[in-house]
């Protein structure tokens, strides 16, 4: 069983998804696309509860 996060459900306008087999992995893809989508250099530790609760067993 796998990990997800999606992006709309931490109240973001944005239709990206993220898949991973590991919470780490699945992080990494997360702080990744804030940045490339978002212009996030770094992720708020607010928002980061915001992203645990969000994430998803898939
Ligand atoms: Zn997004």
């Amino acid at each position: 069983m796998g990990k997800k996060f999606l992006c709309k459900d931490i109240g973001m306008d944005c239709p990206f998804e993220a898949h991973a087999d590991t919470e780490d992995e699945l992080m990494q893809k997360i702080a990744e696309h804030g940045q490339t989508a978002h212009g996030m250099t770094e992720i708020p530790a607010d928002l980061m509860e915001k992203i645990k609760q969000a994430i998803k067993d898939e």
